[in-house]
Order: C-alpha cells, then sequence, then structure tokens
C-alpha cells in the first residue's frame, strides 16, 4: 500500500469538497474491493474520502419506485421488509452476495460504481432499468456500463441513490462461484405486462449486458421453453480458470430458465 490519507466527512457536500482538494482521491464505501486493490498497490490514492457518515443509508418506496440510497449495505437491503414486499428478488439478490463480512460491509453504490464483471447488482439495475441518481444527474441503467469496471460516472461523481422502478415481477438465478460466491453466470429477469428485460452478469467480455435474442423469444413466449435452441454467437463471452466460454454460455441459458420458472 502506498501512503495516503483518510478524512471521515459527515456530509456528501463535506465529501465532495474533500474530494475536490485531493488530486487522486477516492470515494470509500465498504472497501471491500477499494482496500484489496489498495493493499496490493492495483490502484493507488492521496485520500480516501469515506462515505460512511454522509447519510447516504436508507430504503424507502414512493408510488412505483423502489429507492435505495447508495451506502445501503447487502445485509440491509436482504433484510429490509420494504424491499421483501415490493421487490423480494432485489432482497434475494443481496442475500446471496459474498459471506456476512461482505454483505455487512459491502454496499450497492460500490457494487455498481465498481461494475465488476461477475458482480451481482449491475444485472439488477439493468434489468430493472433503473436510474443511478448522482451528485450531478440522473443516469438511466442502459447508459450507465460502460465496459470492465467502467462505467458513464465522470471523476469525482458521487452516486447518491438508485431509483428502481417496481415491475409486475423479477427473479435473480445465480451459478456461484462456490469460492467467492461472486456470479459465473447471473441472469436478472424482470417481468411487466409490455416488456420482458434480461440482463446477464459474470459471461460478457464487456460486463454486464441484455441478450436481445433471449428477450425477444421471452417477449413472444415468457416460458423456459422458448430459450431452447438459441445461441449466444453474436456475443463475447469470456473464458477464465471457472468456466471456459461455451460453458458460460449453457449457463446463461439454463440461469435464464431458472428465472422464468421461479420468477415472482
Ligand atoms: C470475498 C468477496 C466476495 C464477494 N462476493 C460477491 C458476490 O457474490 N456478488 C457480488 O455482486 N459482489 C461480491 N463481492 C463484492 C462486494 O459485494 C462489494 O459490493 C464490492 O466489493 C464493492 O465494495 P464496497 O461497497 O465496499 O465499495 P468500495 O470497495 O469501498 O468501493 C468500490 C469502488 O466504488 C467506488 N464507490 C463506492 N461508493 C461510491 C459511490 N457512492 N459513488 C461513486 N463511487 C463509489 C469507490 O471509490 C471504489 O472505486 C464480493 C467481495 C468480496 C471481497
Amino acid at each position: 500500500m502506498y501512503d495516503l490519507n483518510y478524512v471521515n466527512p459527515k456530509s456528501t457536500s463535506e465529501a465532495l469538497s474533500e474530494y475536490e482538494k485531493s488530486s487522486e482521491g477516492q470515494f470509500l464505501a465498504g472497501g471491500m474491493t477499494l482496500i484489496p486493490t489498495l493493499k496490493s498497490r492495483l490502484s493507488s490514492s492521496d485520500l480516501l474520502v469515506d462515505l460512511r457518515d454522509t447519510n447516504l443509508s436508507g430504503i424507502n418506496s414512493t408510488g412505483n419506485n423502489l429507492n435505495i440510497k447508495a451506502m445501503t449495505t447487502h445485509a440491509e437491503v436482504s433484510g429490509s421488509d420494504e424491499v421483501k414486499k415490493t421487490l423480494p428478488a432485489i432482497a434475494n439478490l443481496a442475500g446471496q452476495i459474498g459471506d456476512h463480512m461482505v454483505r455487512n460491509r459491502g454496499t450497492i453504490g460500490g457494487s455498481v460504481a465498481n461494475n465488476d464483471p461477475s458482480a451481482c447488482y449491475p444485472s439488477a439495475i439493468l434489468s430493472l432499468n433503473a436510474t443511478i441518481v448522482t451528485n450531478k444527474r440522473e443516469i438511466k441503467a442502459d447508459d450507465f456500463f460502460v465496459g470492465l469496471f467502467e462505467t458513464s460516472l465522470d471523476e469525482g461523481e458521487l452516486i447518491t441513490e438508485f431509483s428502481i422502478p417496481i415491475p409486475q415481477k423479477a427473479s435473480y438465478a445465480k451459478f456461484a462461484n462456490p469460492a467467492s460466491r461472486y456470479a459465473i453466470v447471473g441472469v436478472f429477469v424482470s417481468q411487466n405486462s409490455d416488456n420482458v428485460r434480461v440482463a446477464v452478469t459474470g459471461a460478457g467480455q464487456n460486463g454486464v449486458f441484455r441478450p436481445k435474442e433471449i428477450e425477444d423469444a421471452l417477449n413472444k413466449n415468457f416460458a423456459s421453453g422458448a430459450l431452447d435452441g438459441i445461441n449466444l454467437d453474436n456475443y463475447e463471452i469470456f473464458s477464465d480458470i471457472h468456466a471456459q466460454s461455451d460453458y458460460r454460455s449453457h449457463l446463461v441459458i439454463e440461469m435464464t430458465k431458472h428465472a422464468v420458472n421461479n420468477i415472482s
């Protein structure tokens, strides 16, 4: 780890002004990704701006939207009665992330800002067509995820909240890495009367993506059988030590079938 400074601001405006004063500042959420990457010198920073006391935690629903603030932990989301009532698939997704320690420290904002290609939340945010609210603007999920560990956030732009339209039904199915619990493949399906949206994590060379062929098939016939024979040859599916691309492609179809069969 390189030498760095640390501040613990008490509001988002103080956090942003501390960030502005630094040359290579980083927002610190739960530190679940940031601290290990700093320790191993995969990233560096002159200032960590801790968000823990900036009043960025909380969950509420208004009309047809579920709103989750950026610093809300996975444990808070998975245990929330509001989430279980309005969008149980999100509670289920959050409850499957990592282990107890990761769920107690890791946050929805850190997960989505980091955009790890195997993280669970990006698939939910994209499938549900959520809005990412920042200190500067509102970004639709379709415009947010740019590539591996890359988003449309500007430098120093702070996610404050996620505004998630509540679908009629939704479901998340994950084939988890047995060691880390990250998704080898995860598929989030959301269904409304006029539209089915599907987002896949863990498989795309450029991170989370929406497979058009799968969405088209489910929009015509919302049944797992509608997915038979679909291949993902048009997509760049990656291989690594955990799974080859052809196996991952197969898992995408199978996980989508699970999600369709268990949607509620
Ligand atoms: C052992 C292990 C297992 C895991 N398993 C899973 C899993 O199964 N599924 C899964 O989805 N994830 C998994 N994760 C990831 C975990 O869930 C965290 O969400 C992720 O590591 C981000 O952590 P964090 O929220 O503490 O953010 P940090 O590590 O603090 O920050 C991550 C990045 O996001 C930036 N950032 C944080 N908050 C904001 C904000 N509000 N606005 C703008 N930028 C921000 C930071 O500057 C940093 O660049 C796992 C992690 C570990 C260590």
